[in-house]
């Protein structure tokens, strides 16, 4: 790069306009070259100096007037006011209305397509918490296929008493419970088995009374259904195929 080209470069370098590449180039001829970099310092020095709000001075009110009266006569002031106005509001229309539907989106819509909602989650902290029973030996403080023996477990270790069914006659055994820590609080975790399959299913009061059910996205692999019956926010996770499951769901939301 000569002299030349760096002098025509200089003042897209002095705004940080050029790029990486050309910025390193135009330092280094900077470095080598006295002449070019005395008329950078100028060219640095003049950028600074006109930022300088002392630097600016009012016209005088003579000067003002003498240049008023050197320019033709303005249109009457309701017209050009008006003409002007006319050309001015589309054009900040224009501006405005992308700056105000990309506020919009950046306040409104953006934080909630990022924030997780509250089902998402719970399905995570469920989906953890299956996988962590089957992985250690903690997959039931209570083994038992006797929902008589399940419920009563229950008592004074929870807040809340559980409705403990066993489904062993349509193919979903009851083979215990433990406690479990979901959504900041303790709540019940019964265990049934379908062929080799292990459901786990979470338990513990809901503030809605209304019976909903919702199928969760799979999660890591995992099928999850969640109702809400009888007052109880309920979630069931299994490696089971989502139909087997969902027929699973149906069972307890008709047992009430
Ligand atoms: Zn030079």
């Amino acid at each position: 790069m000569n002299c030349d080209d760096v002098r025509i470069l200089l003042h897209g370098h002095l705004d940080g306009e050029l790029g990486v590449l050309l910025d390193l180039e135009i330092e280094q001829h900077l470095e080598e070259c006295p002449k070019c970099a005395r008329e950078f310092a100028t060219l640095r020095a003049m950028r600074t100096r006109l930022r300088d709000e002392t630097f600016r001075f009012e016209a005088p009110p003579e000067l003002k007037e003498k240049i008023r009266r050197a320019l033709p006569d303005a249109p009457p002031r309701a017209n050009g006011y008006a003409s002007r106005r006319r050309g001015f509001v589309p054009r900040a229309i224009q501006f405005a209305i992308p700056l105000a539907i990309g506020a919009m989106l950046a306040l409104f819509i953006a934080p909630r397509a990022l924030r997780p909602n509250e089902n998402d989650i719970l399905a995570r902290e469920v989906v953890a918490s299956h996988v962590r029973s089957m992985m250690s030996s903690h997959l039931m403080d209570v083994a038992s296929t006797d929902q008589h023996t399940v419920k009563p477990w229950f008592n004074g270790k929870l807040d809340f008493s559980p409705p403990v069914t066993d489904f062993a006659k349509d193919g979903f055994p009851l083979v215990g419970g433990r406690l479990d820590y979901i959504d900041d609080r303790p709540v019940a975790a019964l265990v049934y088995q379908h062929g080799k399959h292990v459901i786990n299913v979470f338990m513990w009061p809901s503030a809605h009374t209304a019976t909903s059910a919702e199928r969760i996205q799979p999660e890591q692999g995992y099928n999850v259904e969640q109702l809400m019956v009888a007052g109880m926010n309920c979630w069931v996770v299994s490696d089971l195929n989502q139909t087997e499951l969902k027929a699973f769901t149906e069972l307890i939301r008709a047992h009430g």
